[in-house]
């Protein structure tokens, strides 16, 4: 399919994609092994400015484009889902700042993020508040010049290696979701902790961890936006981070389809390559078919958002959606493909299955997108 896709575009993609041929895919599985965070790789993208893809250019970016880091994050994610969510969650840590930061914030955050010389994290999750946002316990009270943080939050990518933290934190509890507000947190701030790093089923190049606040001063410079406005920064971040979620599951698929198509010309049953039989072809068209329909629903969003429409919760909503639900189908039937093989760890496939589950679940459950999405086409339906 041509996407029509510019000349800069098609550098990004380009350039992503050597990077994950040439650096990524031999290290894939190492890491995925030892759950160490891939700090040479993360230079390697920092040293191509691919950081900056999402920061507008007066901060030292290439220009906020959610098309290019969509691009990038899919180019990425088909060598290794785990260590392409290092990248992808800064941009989701960053876009705080982009969207709601005043000029000062943006001033003193943005360049070295651009250059990849810090990362950055997003944290609202909480143990009692997952998909109810709404429910976070973390408070910021304000003393003098001040606000004090106070809470736990659990299952932060980047936790612990990102530097620059925006964190969703109560100011007025007794106003519910319209007290919540958005801070800048340093890492190194006196009562700025991290606790359990997870263990997890895929991603495991990525960092999960707890962000605890005990008593943690941060300068009244650090609000976002203003006191009171938390969930909708959080809502308008995700809107436009979302088709990166799926930008990544989308990679994720192709890579599972690149491996599985190679497997069938190769293996040999009955006497033939297994690709000569029908089943597996259909599979192979099926996969390949939703993988392009993913693909231009991710790029349609991202246009979107890049032309300025503000309006997107629905359509951002069913990218992150349907572009998940399609990657969790791929590698599930590519595996398939490998047989018994594809079980196996000696194989590069089932970590494809491991790490496209991921995506059906953080930045929103598949059933939160649902919801998000049908109570829109309601609401649309009425006017
Ligand atoms: C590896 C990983 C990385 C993450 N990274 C981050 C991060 O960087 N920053 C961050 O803030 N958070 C992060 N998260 C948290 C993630 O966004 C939450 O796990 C997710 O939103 C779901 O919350 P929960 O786990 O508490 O599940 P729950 O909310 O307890 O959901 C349990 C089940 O109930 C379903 N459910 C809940 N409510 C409804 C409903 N109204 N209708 C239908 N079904 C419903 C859910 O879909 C799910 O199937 C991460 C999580 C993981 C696992």
């Amino acid at each position: 399919m041509d996407y029509l896709l510019t000349d800069e575009q098609k550098m990004i993609q380009e350039l992503a994609r050597k990077i994950a041929q040439e650096k990524i895919r031999p290290v894939a599985a190492k890491y995925d092994q030892s759950e160490e965070f891939p700090w040479g790789i993360i230079k390697v993208i920092a040293a191509s400015d691919l950081f900056g893809l999402f920061i507008p250019e007066q901060y030292g970016g290439m220009g906020m484009n959610v098309l290019n880091l969509c691009l990038a994050t899919e180019e990425l994610s088909r060598a290794c889902g785990g260590i392409a969510v290092c990248y992808a969650a800064s941009a989701l840590g960053t876009f705080p700042i982009v969207l709601f930061g005043n000029e000062e914030q943006k001033k003193k955050y943005l360049p070295d993020l651009a250059k990849g010389k810090k990362l950055a994290a997003f944290g609202i999750t909480e143990p009692e508040a997952g998909s109810d946002a709404s429910a976070i316990k973390t408070t910021a009270r304000k003393e003098g010049s001040h606000y004090i943080l106070n809470g736990l939050k659990h299952f932060i990518t980047n936790g612990g290696d990102a530097e620059i933290y925006t964190v969703i934190a109560m100011t007025d509890k007794t106003k519910g979701a319209r007290g919540g507000s958005a801070f800048i947190v340093e890492k190194g701030t006196p009562g700025f902790t991290f606790g359990k790093k997870e263990d997890k089923f895929g991603i495991r190049a990525s960092s999960t961890r707890e962000l605890i606040f005990t008593d943690c001063k941060i300068p009244k410079e650090n609000l976002l936006s203003r006191e009171g406005t938390g969930f909708i920064v959080t809502m308008k971040t995700f809107d436009i981070s979302r088709p990166g979620v799926a930008a990544q599951a989308l990679g994720i698929a192709q890579g599972a389809l690149d491996l599985a198509v190679k497997y069938a010309k190769e293996r040999r049953q009955f006497g033939k390559a297994i690709s000569s039989f029908q089943g597996i072809q259909w599979m192979i068209a099926d996969m390949a078919t939703e993988i392009e329909a993913a693909r231009s629903l991710i790029y349609s969003v991202a246009r979107m958002v890049d032309a300025g429409h503000i309006d997107v919760s629905k359509e951002s909503a069913m990218a992150k959606m349907y572009a998940s639900d399609v990657a969790m189908k791929v590698t599930t039937n590519a595996l398939q493909i490998f047989g018994g093989y594809g079980y196996m760890r000696d194989y590069p496939i089932e970590k494809y299955m491991r790490d496209a589950k991921i995506t059906q679940i953080y930045e929103g459950t598949n059933q939160i997108q649902r919801n998000i999405i049908a109570l829109q086409v309601i609401k649309e339906s009425a006017k």
